[in-house]
């Protein structure tokens, strides 16, 4: 079940508060905005009106298990793979919560890498699988400051959940507070400079950001490089790292080679899902 709130917050971004700095950036399957002042494209709509909530405890099931699969979405053991050996070369080894765990698919890539790991997840089911498979610790909830006491983590890593968060910021500070000292924060999120949001904004066809591909309802808002930076920088996190693109680990067959010849470039210019590695100051 979804609810719809009246939200008297500032930009979830930048914090802006002046509903004039809001206009209708996207509206076709749904609608989606721009802060004027920091050009997040969000679905938060401005201070004063109301958005919708997602509520994810009761949804997702089980029918990849039952279809003889580990994991949902197979696909990603590359992108997650390489994610993990990222953190690696930064950080040996260390205790390490996963945000938004969902079946468990990346807390087990990083167990088997060698990490300590505990997970949150705000879908039972999910939640109930991914402690199975995992044999980790994972809490079933939604993330917050009081799940933990501070310090408690080496590493965080919010993996294609930033996107579907109401409050990112609140995200990001429960995570400064529990990590340690130079503790390390990973974000995954897709990005509005992706191939397809492009190719919408040059021609202004809907049919580039169709539900399946482009504009989902769960997401809750769409980065860019300049929007991750001025985020994680206002919640006391310093880059270690930023890449764009990776089609190389996200794709096979032709786009996965293409990837290899092009990730440069689709990084140099920031197109493509961002990766952002950060260090907590
Ligand atoms: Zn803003």
């Amino acid at each position: 079940m979804n609810t719809e709130i009246y939200s008297t917050n500032p930009c979830p971004v930048c914090g802006e508060t002046d509903p004039d700095c809001f206009r209708i950036w996207f509206d076709g399957h749904l609608k989606l905005f721009r802060c004027h002042t920091c050009s997040f494209i969000s679905a938060f709509p401005s201070p004063g009106k109301s958005s919708v909530i997602y509520d994810y405890s009761d949804l997702y099931n089980l029918d990849f298990a039952k279809n003889g699969q580990k994991f949902m979405y197979p696909e990603r053991e590359n992108a997650l793979t390489d994610i993990a050996g990222r953190i690696k070369k930064i950080i040996k080894t260390g205790d390490l919560l996963d945000v938004g765990c969902g079946d468990g698919q990346f807390l087990y890539r990083c167990s088997v890498t060698g990490f300590n790991c505990k997970g949150v997840e705000e879908s039972k089911i999910l939640s109930d699988y991914a402690s199975k498979v995992t044999k980790s610790d994972v809490i079933c909830g939604k993330y917050v400051k009081d799940m933990f006491p501070p310090q408690s983590f080496d590493i965080i890593t919010l993996v294609q959940v930033l996107e579907h968060i109401q409050d990112p910021g609140n995200a990001l500070e429960a995570a400064h507070y529990h990590l340690r000292e130079n503790g390390i924060i990973v974000i995954e999120v897709p990005s509005v400079n992706s191939p397809h949001f492009l190719a919408y904004r040059l021609t202004g066809l809907q049919k580039f950001v169709k539900n399946s591909n482009g504009v989902i309802y769960s997401h809750v808002g769409y980065h860019k490089p300049k929007t991750i930076m001025n985020l994680t920088g206002r919640h006391g996190f310093v880059k270690i790292l930023l890449v764009t693109g990776r089609w190389q680990y996200k794709y096979s067959g032709f786009l996965r080679l293409t990837g290899r010849g092009i990730d440069p470039a689709l990084n140099l210019f920031g197109i493509g899902g961002i990766l952002y590695m950060g260090r907590k100051k």
